[in-house]
């Protein structure tokens, strides 16, 4: 029999006995009331009893009762103890990423929704020069670098930011913030101090050997050309010799001034002024199409008159990049179409050819430094597989970007786009 059953059997007893004593004794209605009042006050005193009891947490073992209250309270105690045993599992996964966290040698901060400090792991502490005391402060207002500010705020966190440490400026920091849950953001910065060094060594090395071979090689060139003067043609494989070597000097020479080119991308300041676009594309063109075998190749299209902020000589070589790589990878019959328009947002150099084009699997690959498409044809082709690494660091340092669209025989557009807000007068 189930409890509540048992409860009722001994409500409809009780009952039963009353009218029976009541049917012996004259007052049947009075002692029903009696029986009922006490049933009334039983069970209020033991609503009082349990609420005393929750009101108190419930802990500890519940007061020793019969019948259907004692089946209330083994089910919440039952249901009190295994919330326990799981509050204690979730402090202790808590605990435990905690500690993992805190051992961490990446620094990582817990923001809140206001950007106060929530949580920070020792890592962090060390390099942000934070104390535990910290927390609920507002993180700008314990780094302050602007950049750091501006990052935070755009809540814009797929790039990074390299700050210097606040605690010590040799220290370089690349910090990243990554949204989670509802409103929180982890907050991690890593150690690139060495990365940078070495990246730094490789630069100067790169530069200083380029700029070292610069002089050996004009003076090579020089003796070449002398040589070739006064080579009578008498020997074939003289005259061979001394245009195969003019050719490897010359692609020596070409390598040479692109790494120079791209290393004082990479360290010099940006100086800038206001390009007339239009102007130097007509100048490039022309230049362009004089040294192909055939000419007027070029269709150029100027439908905006935009000039832009940025480096002449740097927009120079990219755009001559572009230009010379569609005459290059294309049929010497072709026409290589160069467009310089304005749609919503930017203002946009176009460069489609009709050429071999690129497979989908190297376009992603094509702007990395000496990355060159091995087709038969291309191998043909002289280059360095510097030049769309150029274009790339140049469209960088003009917050600009380089969209490639090509298809396999049939041609290529690579196209470089160019903020609305750089258009200068
Ligand atoms: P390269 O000196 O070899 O031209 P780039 O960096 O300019 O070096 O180009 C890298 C590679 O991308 C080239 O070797 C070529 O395979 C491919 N490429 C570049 N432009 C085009 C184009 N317009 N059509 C087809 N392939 C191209």
């Amino acid at each position: 029999m189930r409890v509540w059953e048992r409860e009722i059997t001994a409500v409809i007893l009780l009952l039963l006995i009353s009218v029976i004593v009541g049917g012996i004794t004259g007052h049947i209605i009075l002692l029903i009331f009696l029986l009922m009042l006490g049933i009334i006050i039983v069970q209020f005193a033991q609503i009082t009893r349990f609420e005393k009891w929750i009101r108190g947490g419930g802990r500890g073992k519940y007061p020793k009762t019969k019948g259907i209250w004692e089946d209330i309270y083994y089910h919440i105690y039952r249901i009190k103890k295994s919330e326990k045993r799981r509050k204690k599992k979730l402090r202790n996964i808590i605990d435990q990423f905690r500690q993992s966290t805190e051992a961490l040698p990446n620094a990582v901060v817990i923001l809140g929704p206001h950007d106060e400090i929530d949580w920070a792991n020792k890592a962090a502490r060390d390099v942000f020069g934070l104390k535990t005391s910290d927390k609920g402060q507002r993180i700008p207002n314990l780094i302050r670098f602007p950049e750091f500010n501006r990052y935070l705020r755009s809540r814009n966190y797929k790039e990074s930011v390299v700050l210097p440490s606040p605690v010590d400026n040799r220290v370089s920091l690349e910090v990243k913030v990554i949204s989670y849950g509802a409103g929180l953001r982890l907050l991690m910065a890593q150690d690139i101090t060495q990365f940078k060094k070495m990246e730094l060594m490789r630069k100067d090395f790169v530069a200083n050997v380029s700029h070292e071979l610069r002089t050996p090689l004009t003076v090579l060139k020089g003796y070449i050309e002398t040589l070739q003067d006064m080579d009578d043609g008498h020997s074939p494989l003289l005259t061979n010799s001394f245009i195969q070597m003019q050719g490897q000097t010359e692609r020596m020479q070409h390598l040479v001034d692109d790494l120079l080119l791209l290393a004082r991308l990479e360290t010099q300041q940006k100086k800038t002024t206001c390009v007339n676009v239009p102007s130097l594309l007509t100048q490039i063109c022309n230049e362009s199409d004089t040294l192909g075998k055939l000419k007027n190749r070029i269709q150029l299209t100027l439908e905006s008159p935009a000039n832009i902020v940025g480096e002449e000589q740097e927009l120079r070589s990219a755009f001559t990049n572009l230009v010379s790589n569609a005459l290059k990878y294309s049929k010497e019959d072709s026409t290589v179409k160069v467009r310089w328009y304005e749609d919503t947002y930017f203002v946009v150099l176009a460069v489609e050819d009709n050429g071999e084009g690129i497979a989908k699997a190297d376009i992603p690959r094509i702007t990395e430094r000496f990355y060159r498409v091995e087709t038969k044809r291309q191998r043909k082709v002289n280059g360095t597989g510097l030049g769309l690494a150029i274009v790339k660091h140049v469209l960088m340092r003009h917050d600009a970007h380089l969209n490639i669209s090509s298809e396999l025989f049939v041609g290529s557009c690579f196209s470089c786009h160019f903020p609305i807000k750089r258009i200068c007068n």
